[in-house]
């Protein structure tokens, strides 16, 4: 078992050089200039705060100082926007590799957004939801002059939900005055969007639909292998089902499960909601999170941490797609080798994006004080997922390069674009 330093090694690595690598390779594309180089690859401001907490444990009070960080990287076409995620390895280099990512995600899907991202390095299983919420506010009140609802708009992300959405949303307002707009992913009580909670697993099973279909293959019936299942992969797996696919294996970090016929996905869903994980889940097998990397199948779609495929588990997939539903889970030299094998990744800033464009509409209701139908949040969030992925697609057969690189291509043009036509 790696040690918590070591695994944030690993993870700050995977993501600054897979980040600099996939970038390097749109501006390889581009042909772009050291200083536009620069400008793209720097954040435009790093925040970082100590915030002290006293926890009760065993009878005993201890007081710890938590670090809390938000990385804003390029507001060119619009407010900073990105998530806010609460995990034991959290740290600088991982939080500013994805506010790029941000960047890039928002330009993509075409939302009047740019990119960035925060979080707390906590394990916030290990507090009650009475000290969460104190460290939640206390984070709020020391990023607060860099937050705003024209300025920077957080949301849920790894660990953080409604609840922790709707904190952040009544500390601000408390010296704001009233601010639905200053936070996505809230409760729909508190001016949340019908469809937020599932929009990016919703939309990542739709983005897989695409792929089947420009690849020829009926999603019916299709073998689905997803990795992760916590709010994307559960309801990716959910939506791919109803489809009519057959998800064969789902993991969670303790470990996954197999059944060839198809795994149930909404009881599932139900007995961790009642138990906590999928261990202990009946009349599947259970297998380990590398066996499931391995299994065969027609699609699989990771769905839980950074860089799960890297160079020692890539030799083992045995698919012809994947789907990123997490945020950067293949390392830049494990998508190299997966590219010779002629493998199909549909990049994350694609794949994922049904979230952040819900969290746009959200903001859009918040700010016209006017309530969104669910159906109109579906119908419209596929409608910039369908644009982005056929742009995507017919720029990788013209330039002859694999659908990332045609991802980061064109996002990258459009913020660049942005700051030529803004001057700065
Ligand atoms: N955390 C999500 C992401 O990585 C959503 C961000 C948002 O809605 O602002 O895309």
């Amino acid at each position: 078992m790696m040690d918590s330093a070591k695994m944030k090694e690993k993870i700050s690595c995977c993501c600054r050089d897979s980040q600099a690598e996939f970038l390097n390779r749109a501006i390889h594309q581009l042909d772009l200039n050291a200083a536009q180089q620069q400008l793209l690859l720097q954040s435009f401001r790093e925040v970082t705060v100590q915030i002290p907490l006293t926890i009760h444990s065993n009878n005993n009070e201890r007081l710890h100082t938590f670090t809390g960080y938000r990385v804003q990287h390029n507001h060119a076409r619009g407010p900073f926007k990105g998530g806010l995620r609460f995990h034991p390895d959290v740290q600088i280099d991982e939080v500013r590799a994805l506010a790029q990512l941000m960047t890039w995600k928002t330009a993509l899907v075409d939302i009047p957004f740019g990119g960035a991202k925060g979080g707390i390095a906590v394990d916030p299983s290990a507090l009650t939801s009475q000290e969460l919420e104190i460290l939640t506010r206390r984070f709020v009140q020391k990023m607060s002059p860099i937050l705003g609802v024209d300025e920077d708009i957080p949301a849920p992300d790894m660990n953080t939900n409604p609840q922790v959405m709707a904190w952040i949303f009544d500390e601000y307002s408390k010296s704001n005055g009233y601010a639905p707009g200053i936070v996505t992913g809230k409760p729909i009580e508190l001016g949340g969007l019908q469809g937020r909670l599932e929009a990016t697993g919703s939309g990542v099973a739709y983005v897989t639909a695409m792929a089947f279909k420009h690849l020829d293959i009926p999603l019916k019936g299709a073998n689905v292998v997803i990795q992760g299942f916590g709010n994307v992969g559960s309801y990716a797996a959910l939506r791919l089902q109803t489809m009519g696919a057959r998800v064969i294996a789902i993991s969670d970090k303790d470990g996954g499960l197999f059944h060839p016929q198809g795994v149930d996905i909404a009881t599932a869903i139900q007995f961790v909601e009642k138990t906590g994980s999928l261990k202990g889940f009946a009349d599947v097998e259970e297998i380990t999170n590398e066996e499931l990397l391995g299994l065969p199948c027609d699609v699989l779609i990771p769905a839980a941490l950074e860089g799960t495929i890297n160079c020692d588990t890539e030799a083992d997939i045995k698919t012809n797609l994947i789907i990123e539903a997490a945020n950067m889970p293949i390392t830049h030299m494990a998508d190299s080798k997966l590219r010779e094998r002629g493998i199909t990744v549909v990049p994350d800033i694609l794949a994922n994006a049904g979230g952040v464009i819900a969290s746009y509409f959200e903001w859009v209701q918040n700010i016209q004080r006017f309530k969104w139908e669910r159906a109109t949040v579906q119908e419209r969030m596929e409608a910039h997922l369908s644009h982005a992925y056929e742009d995507v697609h017919a720029l990788a057969e013209e330039a002859g390069v694999d659908l990332r690189t045609a991802a980061y291509q064109l996002s990258v043009g459009r913020v660049l674009r942005a700051i030529e036509l803004r001057g700065f």
